[in-house]
Formats: structure tokens, sequence, C-alpha cells
């Protein structure tokens, strides 16, 4: 074989059988994602290629792209590899195993960069968690703490998004206005989301993902990271607000104790003052703080969880929790996100061993 004929060959790719399973490499060595290298998963999803602000509109889809990739989660969640793999392809996915001290993860990734999101299962889930990060772009750190969540605290699953909110130009069919994809990002008159706002659209495949994956563990607590830039920040609010912990619209404390209780374990592990970490779901929090109102009403995965715990579909134990967090400090600091994810486990289900 001629040399260009060999790096033509690793180019379109090598199929190697290892051990009962089908490991798909396309391109040499270099073009291996790192978390088959050895780096951390959290870091190496984190850098992925996405979908840029104004980039196109690469991440449309059609309804059949749509039913293949639920099956593709589907399939893969439910540990039915090979036939995941079956299909991955077509998809423009590719299907990694991935070994840890931690245990063992599935990561299905878009080859290339396309807008679609990254999905990162656990094989040997400890806790009924879900995690997302819908911008992952537009708030640094959030990739990392939602596969962070998979792979150091044992939750089923991450979903990270695959292209800026900004990303396309057509707007989204979900209420909502934001300035954030203004010319001027935040400032003018607000506009409907975009398409490509995973948090804001049910047209993307971020969103197919999550109606999966909450389908399938009925019973989990679906946590979403975002976060909030200091600017705009309440200003006649003399409280610093670090963390707005939110199950939904609703003001009764009685229906969702659990970002209540997050919000304690928050205050607990972060000492000092209490208006750090406030919960929407305490009338109370917004008397005394006057924290923005960040609390998820607009949300998408939100409002499709909200539905199926009315039809049923959702466990009544389960809830879903939409966390802001102030870029700076947490989502730069390292020690910050410990300290959430810390809370998150106090708090989650422990699968192997349920009381
Ligand atoms: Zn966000």
């Amino acid at each position: 074989m001629t040399q260009a004929r060999r790096r033509t060959g690793l180019f379109l790719g090598a199929i190697i059988m290892v051990a009962g399973g089908i490991i798909s490499i396309v391109g040499g060595p270099d073009d291996e994602p790192a978390w088959l290298r050895g780096q951390s998963l959290s870091e190496a999803v984190a850098a992925l290629p996405r979908v840029q602000r104004g980039q196109g509109d690469g991440v449309q889809f059609d309804s059949a792209q749509a039913a293949d990739f639920t099956a593709l989660v589907t399939d893969a969640a439910a540990g039915r590899l090979a036939a995941a793999r079956d299909r991955a392809g077509s998809l423009g996915y590719k299907i990694d195993d991935v070994v840890r001290d931690a245990g063992k993860f599935v990561v299905l990734s878009p080859r290339g960069r396309t807008g679609k999101p990254t999905v990162v299962l656990s094989v040997s889930a400890g806790r009924d968690l879900i995690a997302e990060a819908p911008h992952p772009l537009f708030e640094r750190g959030t990739a990392q703490q939602a596969v962070a969540l998979v792979e150091e605290s044992g939750a089923r699953a991450a979903i990270v998004a695959g292209a800026h909110r900004c990303a396309a130009s057509a707007p989204s069919s979900s209420p909502g206005r934001t300035r954030v994809c203004n010319p001027e990002p935040g400032k003018g008159k607000p506009q409907p989301y975009k398409v490509s706002d995973a948090a804001h659209s049910v047209d993307t495949l971020f969103h197919t993902a999550h109606l999966v994956l909450a389908n399938l563990w009925p019973a989990a607590v679906i946590v979403q990271f975002h976060g909030m830039s200091r600017g705009r920040r309440d200003p006649e609010s003399p409280f610093e607000t670090w963390f707005i912990v939110s199950s939904g619209p609703s003001s009764d404390p009685g229906t969702s104790p659990l970002s209540v209780r997050l919000r304690d374990a928050l205050r607990r592990r972060l000492g000092s003052d209490p208006g750090l970490a406030v919960s929407c779901q305490d009338p109370q929090d917004h008397a005394q703080y006057r924290y923005r109102r960040l609390c998820g009403h607009d949300n998408v995965q939100w409002r499709a969880f909200r539905d199926a715990l009315q039809v049923g579909f959702a466990s009544p134990g389960s809830e879903f929790l939409h966390i802001e967090q102030r870029v700076d400090p947490i989502l730069r600091s390292r020690d910050l996100s410990r300290i959430l994810r810390e809370s998150l486990e106090a708090l989650a289900p422990d699968v192997r061993h349920p009381h």
C-alpha cells in the first residue's frame, strides 16, 4: 500500500474488532477524540468543535433524522450498543466506549462541526440524575459541569448542545424573547429566541435527547446548568447572588421542595451570606434578596417535563432543576463548581443503594 493510499484508508476509516464489540475509528490517531487518549471526559467534551454565533443554520434537521436520532439515543441508553452503532454512521455520529477508574461510559458525539449534541451515558450510574448544558458556548464551563456529574458523581447521562444559542438566524417556534442574540448583545429590542437555542427551541436534537432520556428514566432529577453575567444583576439589590435554583415558575414552596433543599445545601457549604444561593420556589427569597427573576419560565425542557408530569409519564418524585450561576466567579472556579456538584450529590437519590 502506498503512503497516499494508506492515508486515504485512514481517512475513510477502519473497523477494528475489539473484545466482542466494534469500535469505529475515522481518521488517524490525531483525529481520535481526546477522551480516547485519556483526557477527562468533561474537558474533552467541552472542547469539541461547535457551531459558533451567527455561523449558520446547520442545526436544522428533518423529522426522519429526529426519528433516527431518537432510536439512536434510545438504543445506546438502553445498552443496545450494536444496534446503536448500526444507526450512528448515517446520522453523522460516532460511539466510543470510555473506561475510567470511576466506571464505564458511552459517548455519542457528532463528527465535525454540525450543531448536533453530544450525549454521555454512564454504564454503571449511581444516581438518578440527568445533566444538561444547553448553552456551552454562551455560558462556558457548563458543559464541564454537566459531564462531570456523570464522570465523577455517577449521574446517568449528560447532554451538551452542539451549537451556540445564537448560531441560527431563524426564530424559534417557542415563546419568549431575549436580547442576547442582538447585533450588540444585551442591547436593543428583545427578539424571539433563535431556532438554535437548545433551551428555547423544541426543534433541536438536544431537545430530542432530553425527551428520550426523561422518558427512559421517569424518576430522574434533571439538572440544567446555565450561567448569568454580572452586568444583568438587579442593580437595586445590595446582595450578590451566585446561584438561582428553580423548579419552574411556580412560587409555591410546597410543589418543589428540591430547589429549596438544593439552595439550603449550597448555603451550608458557602457559609456567610445566605443571599448567595436563592430558590425561585421561596417567595421570601425574592422579597429579601431581590435577585433577578431568572427562573427558566420559557425553558422548553422544563415545559416538556411539566407536561410529562401532568399526564403521568414522569414520576411524581422527579424534578427539573434550572440552575443559573454567576459566570464570575462560579463558572471560572473549579472549587465552586465542586461545591455545586457535592450539593447535588447530597440530594440525588442513589440508584445502587435505594433507601
Ligand atoms: Zn443559559
